[in-house]
């Protein structure tokens, strides 16, 4: 721990004011204002992104009892210095660069091993395997999840405590050039581990070579002893060589010049063996591995030869990797029954697996009660007491409202929670079980009607029971959201920004098929600054469930002006007959008509958008209108409160046409110029959609709207290797039969056996699920156990059938994807002379959307 007064020259800053506590200690790092949890010993950096300055939120930290702040030099403070009395601040050249110089200088009070994990896949589960196979050994402090960035690396080594742990794990991941010395700094290898070396094209890098070099420099200082390697990768073996670094490594082939050899003998379904060979230590042993897909195993033997350097006994290692498990490091979303919403968090249940859970659920804003379902929580070396003081302070800032405990541990910590009040005042109701089973006996899921509940357990409790029995009953097909995905591809449009351009998100049509609630409530923690939808229906159905970010509807019906005003919606107004119809909705006293509801004056009427025709020639007032436009605002300027000017370009996507696309702009600056000058006032204006962000950086205006790139794909062609796919659309195969040569398939009898007998599998996707009767005959694929699989005969309503013949391990149960990863939907789209938009919102709601996290 650091005194606040230590700070100053530890980061080279200057001091702007000592804090009214001159002995206060910094306990936490704080970088979000929402996160704030215990503001005691708390210090907050306030961090500058692409569109976030986090000095706004001081004055909100401030307010919530936060008292220690790094500041950037020469920010201005929201309100001044005197708005913050009590504060300590500090001001640096980059709150970053202070961040990480603190979490380093935490980190060199560690005196015990610290291993660094990077390479281009795989590292989160080296990481949790590790820790799962070292933890009889050590006391493991370990980065949660994937926190391995720039942020996210000191944040986890700053959790390192010199007292309890023995064992420092953390990844590093970074995407650009310059970034791994920073983690290097902050995490003080002494051992690595490389995982592998994708050949995925990474955007921030030159090439290959230099990816690599960047990565190894991880593993360097005075402190670092030895690199864990995979002999077979020839660059990786190359560089370590160059670089002269202490290596450890491990090879599959007989002869080659490694520590380590494995031979492996048989891969079963679910499980592989294989002779291991350690000649330096004189060793030889034979291992199980409960795995047979090949990332897996790859994984698997990288910690395999960590256990053998370390000289575990083979019987030993043994017993840990038969207990291995596949990491489910995610946190998903599911539609529950009786309308409950569940976030399944059930592979395990440490204090920071705990924290990241309850922040997920802190963010939900759909309305209604909040329950934990929470098991014992396994840590290593914290005190029962210790532990259960911490998991209840956890629990207010998520806004939990009712507590199940499951498990003996936190059974004997009950008074912990009985006391508890919630973020609301009330007493937090909890109830106790003694095991999964215990609660399972008597369980109703109607007796969580509605609410969102966090089932979170450690894995021996078996929680996915609980799961399956809260959960609406699912169909094989799912489409699968990720929710990282959508915040990457988020910030990758961000960064095109300047600073203080506004973000509009089109949420239109059930966000793209992908789920309204869900990416907007995401956009809303993100700080998007407005959404978009189609009709006032869309609007509402958000705003019911909690949303609160302004939203613009873009084609109201005249009749939807009132419920517009009751739920804050605004209307786009592209018509004189619209902005009529509005004026009449909202008379003013003076002016009442008939049938209209004069507007009590606590209520003022919804902001407008302007729409102007610049070319697409679909909605909007023309330039010829603009006079009689101009004439109606001058008379109604006091009562119109226009909020934005807009256009919509017509091929903003298309080089070909960008002439075309210059006049547009050159058309709406005028337009726009002219409606301003008749209001007697600047307003917002924007033009832009995803593809025109990236090909007109000087027509971003105020602000942009953001709609396809954030559901992964690109209109522009330009940078699709920046963007992740959003969603995954997969089913299952409910049959498999032989066709005989010369048989035939499905309606129509348009498929058949031509070149012998054909092994056909039945899908649980049809056209009433929005897979498309284009893609019969042949037009699609589908891929299963990684294959692609041709459709065979016509697309039924709610089934079709491929050809697996190619793949015999096929099984009924099995999982066919659709779209998504290796089926990219701009290609798909391309083979039925279709777009990428039309497959992403014809998805039926039929389909169950499950939201997934890291
Ligand atoms: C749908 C829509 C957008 C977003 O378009 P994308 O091509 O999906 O980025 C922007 N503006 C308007 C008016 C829209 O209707």
């Amino acid at each position: 721990m650091f005194s606040f007064s230590a700070l100053s020259a530890l980061l080279a800053g200057h001091l702007v004011q000592a804090p009214a506590d001159p002995s206060a200690e910094v306990r936490h790092l704080l970088l979000d204002s929402r996160r704030v949890g215990v503001p005691t010993g708390a210090l907050f950096f306030a961090l500058r992104g692409p569109s976030h300055d986090g000095h706004r939120y001081l004055p909100a930290l401030y307010a919530q009892g936060v008292r220690l702040f790094i500041v950037a030099e020469g920010a201005a403070l929201p309100d001044g210095l005197t708005a913050y009395p009590e504060a300590g601040i500090i001001a640096v050249a980059s709150p970053l660069a202070a961040l990480q110089a603190i979490a380093a200088a935490h980190r060199a009070t560690f005196a015990g091993p610290v291993l660094a994990i990077t390479g281009s896949n795989g590292k989160t589960i080296v990481k949790e395997w590790l820790a799962q196979l070292l933890s009889a050994d050590e006391d493991i402090c370990r980065s949660p999840r994937s926190f391995n960035s720039q942020v996210g690396v000191p944040l986890s080594v700053w959790e390192l405590n010199p007292e309890r742990h023995t064992l420092g794990i953390f990844e590093a991941g970074i995407s650009e050039v310059g970034e791994m010395a920073r983690l290097a700094a902050v995490i003080q290898p002494t051992e690595g581990i490389f995982t592998t070396l994708g050949t995925a094209h990474d955007a921030g890098f030159a090439s290959h070579e230099q990816k690599l070099a960047e990565k190894l420099q991880l593993f360097q200082g005075p402190q670092f002893q030895r690199l864990f390697y995979c002999h077979d990768q020839p660059l990786v073996r190359a560089a370590v060589a160059a670089h002269q670094l202490p290596g450890f490594s491990w090879t599959r082939h007989a002869g080659q010049p490694a520590d380590i050899h494995f031979a492996l003998d048989q891969s079963t379904a679910g499980s592989t063996s294989l002779h291991a060979q350690y000649a330096g230590a004189g060793l030889e042993a034979a291992f199980t591995l409960p795995f047979s897909d090949e990332p897996s195993v790859e994984n698997a033997l990288h910690c395999l030869a960590v256990l053998l350097q370390r000289q575990v006994e083979p019987a030993e290692i043994q017993r840990r990797l038969a207990r291995l498990h596949p990491v489910a490091m995610r946190l998903e979303m599911k539609l529950g029954r009786h309308d409950a919403y569940l976030l399944d968090d059930t592979y395990n249940n440490d204090l920071a697996g705990l924290a990241l859970a309850l922040n997920a659920l802190g963010r939900q804003s759909r309305p209604g009660r909040r329950t934990l379902i929470l098991s014992d929580v396994l840590e290593s070396g914290l005190r029962g007491e210790e532990l259960y003081a911490r998991v209840a302070r956890l629990l207010q800032p998520a806004n939990v409202t009712r507590l199940v405990g499951i498990g003996p541990e936190i059974n004997r910590r009950q008074s912990f929670f009985t006391e508890l009040k919630t973020a609301g005042g009330l007493l937090l109701s909890t109830d106790f079980y003694p095991s999964t089973e215990a609660f399972l006996a008597g369980l109703d899921a109607a007796h969580f009607a509605r609410e969102i509940i966090l089932v979170k357990g450690a894995r021996r409790f078996g929680f996915e029971r609980i799961v399956a029995a809260l959960q609406a009953q699912q169909h094989g097909t799912v489409l699968e959201v990720n929710l990282d995905a959508l915040s990457h591809n988020l910030q990758h449009y961000r960064r095109q920004l300047q600073p203080g351009t506004k973000l509009m998100v089109m949420v239109k049509a059930f966000a793209y098929g992908a789920g309204s609630y869900e990416v907007a409530s995401l956009l809303e923690f993100q700080r998007a600054d407005y959404l978009a939808v189609a009709y006032a229906d869309e609007g509402v159905a958000l705003r019911e469930a909690g949303i609160s970010l302004p939203i613009m509807v873009m084609n109201p019906a005249p009749d939807s002006f009132g419920t517009l005003r009751h739920y804050r919606l605004e209307p786009e107004i592209y018509s004189f007959e619209m902005l009529k119809e509005y004026l009449e909705a909202f008379p003013t006293d003076a002016e009442e008509t008939v049938g209209a509801s004069p507007l009590p004056s606590h209520v003022s009427p919804p902001p407008i958008h302007l729409k102007l025709d610049t070319g697409m020639r679909r909605l909007g007032f023309d330039e010829a209108d603009l006079p009689e436009l101009m004439g109606l605002l001058r008379q109604h300027a006091a009562r119109l409160p226009v909020a934005s000017i807009m256009t919509h370009l017509a091929a903003a996507d298309e080089a070909g046409h960008d002439e075309f696309t210059q006049e547009q702009l050159a058309t709406f600056r005028r337009m726009a110029a002219a409606v301003e000058a008749a209001l007697g006032h600047a307003v917002l204006k924007h033009a832009l959609n995803s593809a025109g962000i990236l090909r007109f950086p000087d027509a971003h205006f105020d602000m942009v709207r953001l709609g396809i790139g954030l559901y992964g794909v690109d209109a522009s062609r330009r940078d699709n290797d920046a963007l992740r796919p959003v969603s995954q659309l997969r089913t299952t195969i409910s049959q498999i039969k032989t066709l005989p040569a010369g048989r035939t398939v499905g309606y129509g009898r348009r498929g058949s056996a031509t070149e012998g007998d054909r092994r056909i599998a039945t899908l649980a996707i049809g056209y009433a699920d929005g897979y498309d009767r284009r893609f019969g005959n042949g037009a699609g694929t589908v891929l299963i156990h990684g294959q692609p699989a041709p459709l065979v005969g016509s697309v039924c309503m709610d089934m079709c059938m491929v050809d697996v013949t190619h793949i015999p391990q096929a099984r009924p149960g099995d999982v066919a994807l659709v779209f998504g990863e290796g089926l990219p939907l701009p290609e798909l789209a391309a083979r039925i002379g279709t777009i990428a938009y039309e497959l992403l919102t014809n998805v039926s709601e039929r389909v169950k959307r499950v939201f997934v996290s890291e």
